[in-house]
């Protein structure tokens, strides 16, 4: 019996993924150029379908990279030359912060308990701000931040670029791009897909900055900074070689997603969020770890289990149902739920008779 993974990144892949794989390997993917003709069409039509999956403008760029730990990197050194501001609410968050840190920049940070949100209404964010970084759902501890808090931002720091990261989220989260500037997420998670994957999205604006860095004498990075990702992206290449099989399975995911439409894999998410948490409300043996409803994600679901998960965790496994642990120091408290497309509502009804 194979298992079902609830596990949030890496995560169970799609069914068809399988198929996929196979049509790869019958149609050579692995072997071809990066620099030939089939990759280059490859590479358009993946773009061209991820703009429409996510709405993305015309106007932004879309690079691809090996994760969105790298993400990070590639946006603090094209985006900043000493003062980014970051949103600090768990482990992603926090690396966001480290990179910038790690960069030898002067990033500032408004920090809070993990499980909790932000109070926006009462951020100053000092002048001047050149990056303001925010973790759109914290999958360490399943807090989510609803976007018009971030487009607020963005209106009364109109100077400052705003850099989002999705990668537990997409492809549920839907973005207004225009008030955002550097967007990214990884395979892993929302698109079923195996690791080794990155998706860079940015604004003119952010590019201006990377090409004004650049002409400045600072040290924007070296063959993945923005103005060379944007050249190889103009000849549909990049400047490496990429992760093609990767990108052939992308491309034949986001085709599938956009035929079953983002809306219906939007209404089936929340379906299933909701099974998941009114169960977990309703049942004395969990807790959900977000108190305040309206900051559960609906895609990373974290509850505390009483007496321990390390138990249960062991338990589930051997009925063929693999759960995520808790994140660091709640490794042993919590389990934690990927609600990504690739998990039918089915899986979740199999997940909950276990679990009672
Ligand atoms: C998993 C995750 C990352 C890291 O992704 P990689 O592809 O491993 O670099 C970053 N941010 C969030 C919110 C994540 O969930």
């Amino acid at each position: 019996m194979k298992n079902i993974y609830f596990t949030p990144g890496p995560s169970q892949i799609l069914p068809s993924v399988a198929k996929y794989l196979k049509d790869a390997l019958q149609e050579d993917i692995p072997s071809i150029s990066h620099r030939g003709k089939t990759y280059q069409e490859l590479f358009a039509s993946t773009t061209e379908m991820l703009r429409k999956l996510l709405k993305i403008p015309k106007d932004y760029e879309v690079f691809y990279i090996s994760s969105a730990t790298e993400a990070m990197e590639r946006i603090i050194e094209n985006c900043v030359t000493a003062n980014s501001y970051h949103f600090v609410n768990g482990a992603f968050s926090k690396r966001f912060y480290d990179t910038a840190l790690e960069l030898k920049k002067n990033p500032t940070k408004y920090e809070v308990e993990d499980g909790k949100g932000f109070t926006f209404q009462k951020v100053k964010i000092p002048h001047p701000t050149e990056l303001v970084c925010f973790t759109q759902n914290e999958t360490s501890t399943g807090v989510m931040i609803d976007p018009s808090d971030i487009y607020e931002i963005k209106k009364n720091n109109p100077d400052s670029l705003i850099a989002v990261d999705i990668v537990s989220s997409v492809p549920y989260v839907t973005l207004d791009y225009t008030f955002l500037d550097c967007v990214f997420f990884s395979v892993q998670k929302g698109f079923g897909l195996p690791a080794g994957l990155g998706i860079l999205i940015i604004s003119p604006k952010a590019m201006e900055k990377a090409k004004f860095l650049a002409d400045n004498n600072h040290n924007v990075g070296s063959y993945h900074n923005f103005l060379v990702l944007s050249q190889f992206a103009k000849k549909n290449q990049t400047p490496e070689t990429p992760n093609v099989l990767g990108m052939y399975l992308l491309n034949k995911v986001v085709q599938e997603m956009l035929k079953t439409g983002i809306e219906t894999i939007r209404k089936q998410t929340e379906r299933k969020a909701k099974t998941l948490y009114t169960f977990f409300e309703k049942n004395k043996a969990y807790t959900v770890f977000v108190e305040d409803k309206n900051l559960r994600s609906p895609t990373v679901i974290v509850i505390e289990v009483k007496g321990g998960s390390t138990n249960l965790i062991k338990n589930l496994k051997e009925k063929g149902i693999v759960m995520g642990s808790g994140y660091g120091s709640y490794k042993e408290k919590h389990i934690r739920i990927g609600n990504f497309p690739a998990i039918s509502i089915k899986d979740v009804k199999k997940l909950l008779r276990n679990l009672r």
